[in-house]
């Protein structure tokens, strides 16, 4: 099978690359490298250095035709989108328009859509389904659900099948430490470098934490099942940020000083969304314990640091800069 990763160098795609490789799959990749790391980029994907916006990436999607596309390339930063939210716009709306063109004239089979549980905004309601409400507080939440629109009308009027799945608070290796959605790798980050950890507010406020493997089998699921579905890729469990860091003093073995903050202005006190329809849709339930997740990343990091001054060895000649003529 032939796939296309957008986004496949970033903290989310990397993974998924080296899960469709491991499955025998023929993997091309389009990413810009903003955020994405060229050493955590398998060797064996196809890696073509290319803006989801450009003339370019939708050439290669026409020329690899691929069965399907993982669209997970986007600016994912929050604060950034409410700082610069036409370049928001441009990504993430632009950008999959572009992706999604290319896609229904290349006849691809399914498409499959990266979003978020910021579509919702702050309901500050105990867990959400699918059929809640969409009120986002963020460009970056707006700018998903302008894709999301785009891409239930491109199947009405093209029918160009596609997938949404929208992720909960995604933590694990790779991811970094910026943001809300990389607490855990913020607070990793600070015991490594032997900082207290600043918490904001008092720490009681709780999120849907989804280990990344486990966001990985739910993309490989959407392969064969979800069609035309939006569903909610997610543990349906709350887990306070105080818990978090007393998992985290457990497995380092050290106690970790937290330093309390004032509460972040817009910040949500509960996230938690929903996985029914993901179970019956994709056939799909996570596996990964929070305390099971937390280990792999907490072994990812103290290895990194381990290898934080030897020198990375990338195969540069795994990427193919093309340009087309
Ligand atoms: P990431 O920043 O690590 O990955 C995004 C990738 O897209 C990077 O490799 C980056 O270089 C690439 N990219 C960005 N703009 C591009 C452009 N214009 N052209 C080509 N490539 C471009 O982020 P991530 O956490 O891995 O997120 C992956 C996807 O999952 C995103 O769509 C994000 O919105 C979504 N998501 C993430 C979370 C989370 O908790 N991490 C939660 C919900 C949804």
């Amino acid at each position: 099978m032939k796939i296309i990763v957008s986004g496949g160098a970033g903290f989310i795609g990397s993974h998924l690359v080296d899960e469709l490789i491991s499955k025998g799959m023929d993997v091309h990749i389009l990413d810009n490298l903003v955020t994405g790391q060229i050493e955590y980029v398998n060797p064996q994907a196809h890696m073509y250095v290319v803006d989801i916006c450009s003339e370019e990436a939708r050439k290669i999607i026409m020329e690899v035709r691929p069965d399907a596309v993982f669209h997970l390339a986007a600016q994912a930063d929050v604060g950034k989108s409410v700082q610069y939210p036409k370049h928001d716009a441009d990504i993430n709306i632009i950008g999959t328009i572009n992706i999604l063109e290319a896609c229904h004239k290349a006849k691809v089979k399914k498409f499959i859509f990266a979003s978020t549980s910021a579509v919702y905004g702050n309901l500050n309601k105990e867990i959400l389904s699918e059929d809640e409400v969409t009120i986002p507080a963020s460009y970056y939440g707006l700018s998903k659900l302008t894709a999301e629109s785009y891409i239930r009308l491109f199947y009405e009027l093209y029918r160009q099948p596609y997938t949404i799945l929208r992720y909960a608070n995604v933590y694990g290796p790779r991811q970094k430490p910026k943001g809300e959605g990389g607490v855990v790798s913020v607070f990793f980050d600070r015991i490594k470098n032997g900082g207290n950890i600043n918490v904001h507010g008092d720490g009681k406020q709780t999120r849907d934490f989804i280990y990344v493997k486990d966001i990985i089998s739910a993309n490989l699921a959407a392969l064969t099942y979800g069609s035309q579905e939006t569903i909610q890729i997610s543990t349906s469990q709350k887990t306070s940020i105080n818990e978090i860091l007393s998992f985290i003093t457990d497995i380092h073995g050290i106690k970790v000083v937290r330093d309390f903050s004032a509460p972040r202005e817009g910040d949500i006190k509960h996230s938690c969304l929903c996985n029914k329809k993901a179970q019956h849709h994709l056939k799909w339930k996570p596996i990964y314990s929070i305390e099971d997740g937390l280990k792999e990343t907490y072994a990812f990091h103290i290895a990194s640091e381990s290898n934080t001054n030897k020198e990375k060895i990338y195969n540069k000649s795994i990427i193919r800069n093309r340009v087309d003529n």
